[in-house]
């Protein structure tokens, strides 16, 4: 068993990118893993399938975080599946990108639904499940802080809000020896983030390390926070950003 051997974690939108990636670092670290998706059930199939052919324990929950009644079923879910829950990690995310001239009301209550209110949903529900030594860790973004482009007013909205939320319930949850934290990622290789394009260089170009991070660069700093070291770490923000926001 790794360090999170007897845990049983919930990765929101696990079936690609930075949640997939999540998902199977902490099966490898013995965690059992729920993920949920929503658009892609055949490559949260294949997730489950990876982490199995590992020896790892994995269901995926088809459950839209835009849907509140879904997201509180997939914390449920989980604990259905395995018996508890240890770890939640709130990283479903969307941003629909435009000058706000353009975008529509509609755009906000989505893109306010998936990135804010599930993670609130789903925190909510998981409080009745963590004991003590839970944790919550939500992946903000470096947005929050430092937008280097127009038209990302809904996305840096959102993620500002996750950080806000991160350090109240953190305050509320202390006493209860559970941890809540944001991880803001800086520029990351995924289907939404594609390393290369006009996009792609301008955010290279601002960040130190000159390059975009891999998903499984981000595993290591969740593996801690899940973990028993990092009991003392709660309320924090913490980039991952390869300098990006100095
Ligand atoms: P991807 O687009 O690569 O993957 C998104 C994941 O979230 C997929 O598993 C997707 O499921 C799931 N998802 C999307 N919408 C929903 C929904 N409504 N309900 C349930 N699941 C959903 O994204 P990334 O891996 O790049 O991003 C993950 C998180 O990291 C997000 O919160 C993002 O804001 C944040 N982030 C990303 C950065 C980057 O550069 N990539 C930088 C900073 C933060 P499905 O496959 O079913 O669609």
């Amino acid at each position: 068993d790794g360090s999170l051997g007897g845990k049983v974690a919930l990765v929101t939108g696990g079936s690609r990118g930075i949640g997939a990636a999540i998902a199977r670092r902490l099966a490898r670290e013995g965690a059992a893993v729920a993920i949920t998706y929503h658009s892609s059930p055949g490559r949260a199939d294949g997730v489950v399938a990876d982490i199995e052919s590992e020896g790892g324990r994995a269901v995926a929950i088809a459950a839209d975080s835009g849907d509140a009644e879904a997201v509180r079923a997939a914390v449920t879910g989980t604990v259905a599946a395995f018996g508890r829950l240890d770890i939640l990690v709130n990283n479903a995310g969307v941003g629909t990108m435009g000058p706000l001239g353009e975008l529509t009301v509609d755009d906000f209550d989505r893109d306010v639904a998936v990135n804010v209110r599930a993670v609130w949903v789903a925190s909510q529900e998981a409080l009745r499940h963590l004991g003590d030594g839970g944790r919550i860790i939500s992946i903000g973004s470096v947005f929050a802080d430092r937008m280097p482009f127009p038209n990302g007013t809904t996305y840096a909205l959102t993620k500002a809000a996750v950080a806000g939320f991160t350090r109240a319930l953190a305050r509320e949850l202390g006493p209860r020896a559970i941890t809540v934290n944001n991880v803001q990622p800086g520029p990351v290789a995924t289907d939404t983030n594609p390393p290369e394009g006009p996009v792609a260089d301008v955010m290279t170009g601002l960040t130190p390390a000159a390059r975009y991070a891999t998903p499984d660069e981000l595993t290591g700093l969740i593996v801690y926070l899940a973990g028993p070291e990092a009991a003392y770490v709660t309320g924090a923000t913490i980039n991952i950003d390869g300098g990006f926001t100095t």
